[in-house]
């Protein structure tokens, strides 16, 4: 994966990855692992966060910063639980393509409610059937979706992050808040479609999703994701119409 230059626990790191896992049918179409990072929270009232990145094979840089928050979640002592599972599409990562190997898109693939209805008719009318796009011949076809929500079913998530590129906004599908300060990407709803994860998890299930959507080019330095892995600490804590302190004080997660 592509460094932040000049910055890098390769210590952190290298443990890290010595404490993989992989969940048992959590493999692509091509039979990879599709491994996870967990790292217990300290809090009495810790929330369970759950972060998926690459599920869109070429999109590198998120899976740089899933790499940092791994790093640094072992460098200090969070106050949430979290997983993260960095490469949920090794394949199209390997093949440099959003889709899978069977080329089906992952966020398209959801068994939300509409899918039968809607998946394919949405992707013919307003996608004019782009092949990256292809929700797949039926809900929850491929095994990156079926390992995704094997980790949903296994971790329990009060939150999911799902990091992306290039479109630079945080895409919040959830409860009703005041956009936290963070300069990097402004606070921006872009919607959210059949089979796509954010439908399935927060509007059929109220566990809100927060979409990174980064820009291409990485910054200098891992600070902005460092700050925002500490307003997704704070957020989470957080109900519906509150407004969300400065994360500054806070450097824990
Ligand atoms: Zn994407």
């Amino acid at each position: 994966m592509k460094e932040f230059p000049g910055v890098s626990d390769q210590t952190a790191l290298r443990a890290a990855c010595g404490k993989v896992k992989v969940i048992e049918g959590c493999q692509s179409v091509k039979g990879v692992p599709i491994f996870h990072y967990d790292r217990d929270g300290k809090d009495k009232k810790k929330q369970k966060i759950l972060v998926f990145s690459l599920i869109h094979g070429d999109e590198v840089p998120a899976g740089a910063v899933a790499r940092i928050w791994m790093e640094r979640l072992e460098t200090i002592e969070p106050r949430n639980q979290w997983r993260v599972v960095p490469i949920l599409n090794p394949d199209g990562y390997q093949l440099k393509t959003r889709t899978n190997a069977d080329e089906v898109d992952i966020n398209r693939n959801f068994p939300t409610k509409d899918w039968e209805a809607k998946a394919k008719e949405y992707w013919q009318k307003t996608t004019h059937s782009n092949h990256r796009r292809f929700p797949g011949d039926r809900a929850n076809s491929e095994p990156e979706t079926q390992c995704a929500l094997k980790q949903i079913e296994d971790f329990k998530p009060d939150f999911v992050v799902s990091i992306h590129t290039p479109l630079k906004v945080l895409d919040f599908d959830g409860p009703k808040l005041a956009p936290p300060k963070f300069e990097y990407l402004p606070w921006k709803t872009l919607g959210h479609y059949p089979g796509s994860l954010g439908r399935y998890m927060w509007y059929e299930r109220k566990v809100p999703v927060l979409t990174m959507e980064l820009k291409e080019d990485l910054p200098k330095s891992e600070k902005p994701f460092v700050e925002l892995q500490d307003i997704i600490g704070l957020l989470v804590g957080l109900e519906a119409g509150k407004p969300l302190q400065s994360a500054k004080s806070a450097t824990q997660e």
